[in-house]
């Protein structure tokens, strides 16, 4: 069975063909500036390919995409029927999905339901599903959530203290995201330790541009970072992460901002780049460091901070911990970062090898022999997490 997974952004298409029988990847790629120009970057083997082609819409990018997958030189399939699923990431899912879902008109519906609790992200999403039903009419399409891994939050980890009418109204509560990074490091996580999923406490730190972290207990989260919408949580490269929501009207009246453009402004001009004025990049905000800045190291120490006291609130939540995860771009990269976190978790039994934590992008157990409670780095994959939901929904 070959598994096409899409990851539809507002001007991006990311995809990667799977075979399913041997979880092997067979070619990935990204449409790039869409409804701009249109760029195809497409992987194959250990060759890439890139060409400009006008993509006026997703449509448009789909096609492409598919041409490139059964191209004669650089594809992977000889016709569209060799593909037999699409697996799209959805990141709104609402309180409705708390697994994925094959799509039909009702899921569509709901998906479209839930864009106006993730503005950004849904419709591009929906955009891909109905690009494909009209270029792959007959192809199972499956919608797999950013949100459904936490859906097993109790009330307590998922209510805000607000009126509780507004969240019966409106649906006013903590959702979470980057589900499928979070269950996939925590799986691995049980395999590196060698005891079942069931059996182990996990915390996972999925820092990248975005970053969360969960508590997963015996395989299921009990509480995570993000909330209503992305913006809750850790510092991330251009997110404030936690505030004081009364920091937003101060703000309206002190600049003469909308609510609008306040938010704007947390959204993507917040976090260590707008802390340091360097750079959202963690490489360049260690460079800046290095050369003495002192807003570079203040956004550095600020966000370490910030992870380990999120760790350190989830091994209560869970009494206790067996692995803390550390994955995506800074968690599989930056040795420091984890290094730095690290050292505030002395007191519940984690200790560093600083040889083994020099190493970038892969799995790796950084702890010293002995550590009661296991520091690890393990690279995450939701493309495989989106394809084995993609075939479990059709089973
Ligand atoms: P996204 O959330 O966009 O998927 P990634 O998980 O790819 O982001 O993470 C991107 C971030 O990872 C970059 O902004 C950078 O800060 C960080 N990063 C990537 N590689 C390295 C590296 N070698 N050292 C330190 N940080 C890195």
């Amino acid at each position: 069975m070959n598994v096409l997974v899409l990851n539809c952004g507002s001007s991006s298409l990311k995809y990667q063909l799977l075979n399913m029988e041997k979880e092997q990847l067979l070619v990935k790629g990204v449409c790039d500036r869409i409804g701009i120009d249109g760029v195809l970057k497409h992987s194959y083997g250990d060759k890439t390919y890139e060409v400009n082609v006008p993509m006026p819409d997703h449509a448009a990018a789909v096609k492409i995409l598919m041409d490139a997958l059964v191209d004669k030189d650089h594809g992977a399939i000889s016709s569209m029927a060799e593909i037999h699923a699409v697996g799209h990431r959805v990141v709104h899912g609402g309180e409705q999905f708390s697994a994925s879902v094959v799509v039909t008109d009702e899921v569509e519906q709901a998906i479209e339901d839930c864009c106006e609790l993730a503005p950004l992200h849904n419709p591009p999403n929906l955009i891909g599903i109905r690009a494909c039903k009209e270029i792959m009419p007959g192809v199972p399409q499956v919608a797999v959530f950013d949100t459904a891994f936490h859906a097993a939050m109790p009330p307590k980890a998922y209510l805000y203290a607000i009126p509780y009418e507004l969240y019966e109204k409106h649906k006013i509560r903590k959702y979470g995201f980057h589900g499928t990074s979070h269950k996939y490091v925590s799986m691995m996580a049980a395999e590196m330790l060698g005891k079942p999923y069931n059996a182990v406490k996990v915390i996972t730190c999925h820092l990248g541009n975005g970053s969360s972290v969960a508590a997963v207990d015996k395989g299921v989260c009990v509480d995570t970072s993000m909330g209503l919408t992305p913006l809750e949580g850790l510092a991330m490269g251009t997110r404030s992460g936690d505030i004081d929501s009364a920091v937003i009207t101060f703000i309206m009246q002190k600049e003469n901002m909308t609510a609008h453009e306040v938010l704007d402004l947390l959204n993507k001009k917040s976090g260590v780049l707008g802390m340091s004025g360097v750079s959202s990049d963690f490489r360049d905000l260690w460079n800046a460091e290095s050369a003495g800045n002192d807003r570079a190291k203040a956004a550095l120490d600020l966000f370490c901070y910030r992870v380990a006291q999120y760790v350190g609130s989830y091994a209560v939540a869970m009494n206790g911990v067996d692995a803390v995860v550390f994955t995506a771009g800074i968690g599989e990269n930056d040795g420091p970062v984890r290094k730095k976190v690290c050292e505030y978790l002395g007191f519940m039994g984690i200790e560093i090898d600083d040889e083994k934590n020099k190493a970038r992008g892969k799995m790796v157990d950084f702890s010293k022999d002995g550590a009661k409670v296991r520091a690890l780095a393990i690279p995450t994959n939701e493309e495989l997490v989106i394809a084995r939901d993609t075939k479990e929904a059709l089973k």
